[in-house]
């Protein structure tokens, strides 16, 4: 299986356009979910090559902030083209380092697209204001300007989407970028940056835009500290947004925080399950459970919660599980051992703080793949959101909770310490419009009758709370990657202070 899988795997990177002897190395390995086995060994970026990177994006920034930025919308544009070109071969390849099932895989190479798409709209848009001036000859106005370098940290679950969110806003809005993706998922990395160049070569932009740094977290550090990078943009665990977050103030950098949440989907009574239980299987089952926004508690009335719990159960039971290259699999494996670990850990303490597991969580193996981790997805009752379901444990458990008023219901919803994403399953509007107003729930993301999971690029993507503020993606997400400048132009030829200051 590990041959076959690494020959199918230099296959596709050499589609991608990677140089595999190039990449070649005895630092890291690149291993995969799906035997969890090394595929093959890599190069490892060092502090002093790391240091480099960011010199020699910091160099090409100086250049680039002059394009003007339409033109540098034509670079994004590009990309966008070469992802379409090669979308099934880069979908493979985060199927077989995440584990991803083919159309979640697929999915997330269009989310892809899909930014490229808005980045090139967005280059002829990056407005600013002009206001009134209160003297009289005088012009007021904003305009936005690049910041320089902006380091992407990522994390394994989302391991090309989450760069090209920050990489298409961070181009086209002037910027270079230097990016350090999960160790688990360095080949999706090392792919993408080949079509980033490849896009700066055919648009001769300059070649040094997008640099790619792979290790740990200890060069992830190095980006973190650096002052030339002027924005870091971390996506991960809330542990990791605690040690970066810091650092990256002391130095007053700006940081870009996407961290761990703990979503919740609320069903009312009046819900029309049918929308309710396939929309709550996919987020909390699919992907493993592995996605930031997976739904981890289901907050249920109690006069359909046994109605509920029945019938997610049964579609539970029907979930095929196992090779995510198989189009009937819709639950792939969990990224590693650790992982399995944790949730079997975080089963036990559920049954000690008095929960009853309705169904799931044992490991599903299989010959071929003696070293790999798949699991039941877990359905499991709670008398209460005791310790365990307050912290996010990122794989497939759902805690189910019930509430009897919607009051309650919004109490425990938002008593979490995470703030991504939420969901309501209604069809009392009033219900709906409660849930997302001030007063409800405390999230980035609120849905009514969908999922917690799945968002699409147009909205801003983030959370509150121990999810760390940060926004990507859509609507004025652009300008956490730019700097605000206030101009105010005095062509009266007389000298005007503000506020009616005299000054002699
Ligand atoms: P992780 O925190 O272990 O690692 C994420 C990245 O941070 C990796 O690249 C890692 O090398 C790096 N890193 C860790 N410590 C660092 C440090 N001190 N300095 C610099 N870099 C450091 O997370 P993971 O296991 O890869 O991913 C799962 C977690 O990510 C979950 O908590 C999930 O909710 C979260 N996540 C959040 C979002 C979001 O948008 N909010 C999206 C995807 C994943």
């Amino acid at each position: 299986m590990t041959t076959d899988l690494t020959a199918r795997t230099t296959d596709a990177l050499r589609t991608l356009g990677v140089d595999v002897d190039a990449i070649s190395g005895s630092d890291l390995d690149a291993r995969s979910p799906l035997t969890g086995q090394s595929l093959f060994g890599l190069k490892a970026d060092t502090a002093e090559s790391t240091a480099q990177a960011i010199d020699a994006a910091y160099q090409a920034h100086l250049a680039w902030r002059e394009v003007p930025a339409p033109v540098r919308g034509q670079t994004v544009a590009r990309l966008g083209e070469l992802l379409t070109e090669h979308k099934q071969a880069l979908a493979e390849l985060v199927t077989v380092e995440a584990g991803k099932i083919k159309s979640e895989a697929l999915g997330e190479v269009q989310e892809m697209i899909d930014i490229c798409q808005f980045a090139q709209g967005l280059s002829r848009q990056l407005y600013g204001k002009t206001m009134p001036s209160e003297r009289a000859g005088h012009r007021l106005q904003e305009s936005w300007h690049p910041m320089g370098v902006v380091g992407v940290i990522s994390a394994f679950n989302f391991p090309v989407a989450v760069w090209s969110w920050n990489t298409a806003l961070a181009l086209v809005t002037g910027n270079a970028v230097v990016w350090k993706p999960s160790e688990a998922t360095s080949l999706t990395a090392i792919a993408c940056t080949a079509l980033l160049d490849r896009a700066i070569a055919d648009t001769e932009a300059p070649s040094d835009l997008g640099k790619l740094i792979i290790g740990d977290r200890a060069i992830g550090e190095v980006l973190v500290d650096s002052p030339k990078v002027a924005v870091v943009s971390a996506t991960g665990s809330t542990r990791m947004g605690r040690e970066v977050g810091p650092r990256v103030a002391a130095r007053f950098g700006r940081s870009i925080l996407e961290l761990g949440g703990n979503n919740a989907a609320v069903v009312a009574p009046s819900a029309d399950l049918a929308v309710a239980v396939p929309s709550i299987v996919f987020a909390a089952a699919g992907t493993a459970g592995q996605r930031c926004t997976s739904t981890r508690r289901l907050i249920v009335h109690e006069s359909v919660a046994d109605e509920v719990v029945d019938k997610l159960a049964k579609a539970y039971d029907s979930l095929a599980i196992g090779d995510p290259f198989d189009e009937s699999t819709l639950v792939g494996p969990l990224i590693n051992a650790d992982s399995y670990e944790r949730m079997q850990q975080s089963l036990a303490e559920a049954k000690e703080q008095g929960g009853e597991l309705v169904t799931g969580g044992d490991r599903v193996e299989f010959d071929h793949a003696p070293e790999g981790h798949w699991v039941k997805p877990a359905i499991v009752r709670m008398p209460s959101q005791t310790d365990v379901v307050m912290r996010e444990t990122f794989a497939p458990i759902l805690y189910v909770i019930t509430y009897t008023d919607l009051a309650e219901a919004i109490e425990l919803h938002n008593a979490v310490p995470q703030g991504l994403s939420s969901g309501i399953f209604t069809s009392d509007q009033a219900e709906a419009e409660r849930f997302i107003s001030a007063a409800g729930a405390d999230c980035g993301i609120v849905n009514v009758n969908t999922g917690t999971s799945g968002a699409e690029i147009g909205g801003a993507f983030g959370g509150e709370k121990e999810t760390g503020g940060g926004r990507e993606s859509g609507t004025d997400a652009w300008q956490g990657y730019m700097r605000r400048q206030t101009t105010t132009i005095n062509y009266s030829g007389t000298v005007q202070l503000a506020q009616g200051v005299d000054f002699g």
